[in-house]
Parts: C-alpha cells; sequence; structure tokens
C-alpha cells in the first residue's frame, strides 16, 4: 500500500508506455472500480496493471520501487471498499492472468491470482481433502492467503505448505506455514509490503464423491444463510474467537441490536444477515463507511469491546482508512 499520500504522484503517459513494457497486454487505464468491485462501488482507477508470470511480476515490483511510484495490490477485490473518488495511485491487480496451478501427490500449487472456488474443485477432482470450506469463497488464493481467510472456523494457513512472495525490491522470498504466522483471519502479509506471488497446499487423500458432498452441503448453507444476490463483501466485522465465545457471532450482535435492514443511501445491513452490508441502489463508499462506524460504535455500547472491521477500505490514494 502507498505509504504516504504526498507520495502519491498519479503515473504520466511515459510510466504507462514502460508499465506496458513490462506486463505486455496487462495494463487499462480509467477503469471502472463499480464494475470491477464485488460491492460495485467505487470511482476510476487511473492506471490497473495485471502482470501474467512471476518474472513480470518480480520486474513490475523492482520498477515501481525504483520510480518511487506508490501502488496498491488487489485480487478479487471481495473484500475491499474502494473510494468514490477511485485510485490516483497505479492498481496492481493479480488474477486471472496469474493463475496457473499443478498437483504433485498430495501437494497443490497455484499461482496467486487463481479463484478460490476454482482451487477447490481442482483439489476436489483430484481426490484431495482440506480446503472444501473454501469452495464458496469469491476471491483469488493471494488474497485468502493474505487474509488467511476461510469457512466454519478454519483458514487456508492451516493446510499451508509454502507461499511464494515478491517483495518491493522485486526480491523473491519463500516462507514455510510457520514464517507466514498466520492467525485468525490474519498473516504476516497483512503487516509486510510483500505481494503474494504463489502459494502450496498440503492436502489429504479422501473420496471423490465425499468432498464433492461436502462442498455441495457448504455451498447450499451459504446460500441460505448470506445475501448473494445483491453487491457485498462478505462479513463487515472480523468473527474473533474471544469475542464470539462471550458475545456470540458479529452478525447475531448486530441483529440483537436491530440493524438487520438499517440502511444509509443505497447502503444497508442485510435483511438475512446482521454482518453483511448490501448495495441496495447506488450506494457510495460513504454510506458503508456511515454504517460500519454505527454498527461499530452500538457494538462497543453494548459489548465494551470494539469490534474488528474485516473490510478494507481504501481512499484515493490507496491508504487504508481506519473504521
Ligand atoms: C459473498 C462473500 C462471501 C465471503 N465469504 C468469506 C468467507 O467465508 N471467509 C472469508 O475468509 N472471507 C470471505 N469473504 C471475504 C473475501 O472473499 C476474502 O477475504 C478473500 O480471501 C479476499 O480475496 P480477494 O482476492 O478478493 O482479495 P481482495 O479483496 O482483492 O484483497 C484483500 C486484501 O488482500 C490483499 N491482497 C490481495 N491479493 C494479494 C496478494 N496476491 N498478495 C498480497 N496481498 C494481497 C489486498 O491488498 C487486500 O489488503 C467473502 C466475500 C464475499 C463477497
Amino acid at each position: 500500500m502507498c505509504s504516504r499520500s504526498s507520495d502519491c504522484a498519479t503515473a504520466d503517459a511515459r510510466h504507462i508506455r514502460s508499465l506496458s513494457v513490462i506486463c505486455p497486454g496487462g495494463v487499462r487505464t480509467s477503469v471502472d472500480l463499480a464494475a470491477m468491485s464485488r460491492w460495485r462501488i467505487g470511482g476510476l482507477a487511473d492506471v490497473v496493471v495485471e502482470p501474467a508470470s512471476l518474472e513480470e511480476l518480480v520486474k513490475l515490483r523492482r520498477w515501481l520501487n525504483v520510480q518511487k511510484l506508490p501502488h496498491v495490490i488487489i485480487g478479487g477485490t471481495s473484500n475491499l471498499l474502494f473510494s468514490d473518488l477511485g485510485l490516483k495511485v497505479i492498481c496492481v491487480r493479480l488474477g486471472a492472468r496469474l493463475a496457473e496451478y499443478s498437483v504433485e501427490g498430495t501437494r497443490v500449487s497455484a499461482e496467486a491470482g487463481i479463484w478460490v472456488p476454482g482451487l477447490a474443485r481442482i483439489a476436489m477432482k483430484a481426490g484431495l481433502t482440506g480446503i472444501e470450506h473454501t469452495c464458496g469463497i469469491p476471491g483469488t488464493l493471494g488474497g485468502l492467503v493474505c487474509m488467511n481467510g476461510g469457512s466454519l472456523r478454519n483458514g487456508i494457513g492451516d493446510v499451508i505448505d509454502k507461499v511464494t512472495s515478491v517483495a518491493a525490491d522485486g526480491s523473491v522470498k519463500v516462507r514455510s506455514r510457520d514464517e507466514c504466522a498466520f492467525s485468525y483471519r490474519s498473516s504476516v502479509f497483512q503487516a509486510t509490503d510483500e505481494v503474494v506471488a504463489s502459494a502450496t497446499v498440503r492436502l489429504a487423500r479422501g473420496e471423490v464423491s465425499t468432498i464433492r458432498r461436502t462442498m455441495l452441503g457448504i455451498l447450499a448453507q451459504r446460500r441460505r444463510k448470506f445475501p448473494l444476490k445483491q453487491p457485498n463483501c462478505g462479513s463487515v466485522f472480523v468473527s474473533d474467537p474471544a469475542m464470539y465465545d462471550r458475545f456470540g457471532p458479529p452478525g447475531k450482535i448486530m441483529e440483537d441490536l436491530g440493524f438487520k435492514g438499517v440502511a444509509c443511501g443505497g447502503a444497508a445491513v442485510a435483511e438475512s444477515h446482521g454482518n453483511f452490508i448490501v448495495n441496495r441502489h447506488q450506494a457510495h463508499a460513504e454510506d458503508v463507511l456511515s454504517l460500519i462506524r454505527d454498527m461499530k460504535k452500538a457494538a462497543r455500547e453494548r459489548t465494551g469491546e470494539d469490534l474488528k472491521v474485516e473490510t478494507i477500505a481504501l481512499d484515493e490514494f490507496g491508504q487504508r482508512i481506519v473504521i
């Protein structure tokens, strides 16, 4: 992420030409973030660049570092709230162009941009069990590793064998699972400047039919529980295990506080789930932020604790907004 907003120079035509040499075919300008993002919120991103290989990612990071150009890293955008003012800094997206994978024995390796539900299906078809819980998470592997995402009290970190990342200076690191500092919905990648380039998970052998049945059950349950028809970014608050034991999940806390259905502008807390905010109609980022702040304040008054916000809100300079 961008370190100081005063550093945040917009890429000019010369920069865009250089980016096109580093990532041929992977550079777009004036990209509509509302069209790209899961929440369907955001202004225009000046430049989005998508590397198609580890080599391109290394060259890109090295060049951005030398040019001192601030940038943000994104994957599937399923945990991100973009500013209505867009993004004035370069947006590096690790997505479908960086999504190769291989299966060797019980290990599955994949590049960061692979779509997580697709990866879960690859493991299932190979008769490998351990990531069924990720089959309904609409993000990339890089985002999942960074967030230590998962469901049903699991996190991808539980099965990580190693993660390859690229630091801001372009150096490549390979971290073992222990070196990734996974904890509930957190990893070392939230605290370093490293970009996850690929990861290997170590799974166990299982029956394809059993794995498929488990995944179908998980997907059916998620369809019942979550408001999947309206744009949203999943859980707004982290279901912290310590808070969970004392007060229940954040969705229940919000339901008890009467937040279900509460709206601000075009955004509203989902009627079906108190921890989801949906874009009902042309919501602005500020509508979502106001709702989150109101929810957090009410929860603090009720529980005496601060709920941790899972949603990552960015301003137009790529700086994380503290909610
Ligand atoms: C309907 C819905 C359901 C959801 N359900 C779940 C769930 O059950 N469990 C769960 O954990 N999450 C869930 N989420 C949230 C989200 O899908 C996950 O957090 C996901 O892992 C984010 O991946 P992404 O690729 O979309 O990341 P983004 O939202 O694009 O980015 C999230 C963060 O990861 C960083 N990042 C992205 N890619 C990389 C990379 N390659 N290297 C380093 N940093 C990177 C970004 O800078 C950002 O800080 C849900 C979201 C939605 C919309």
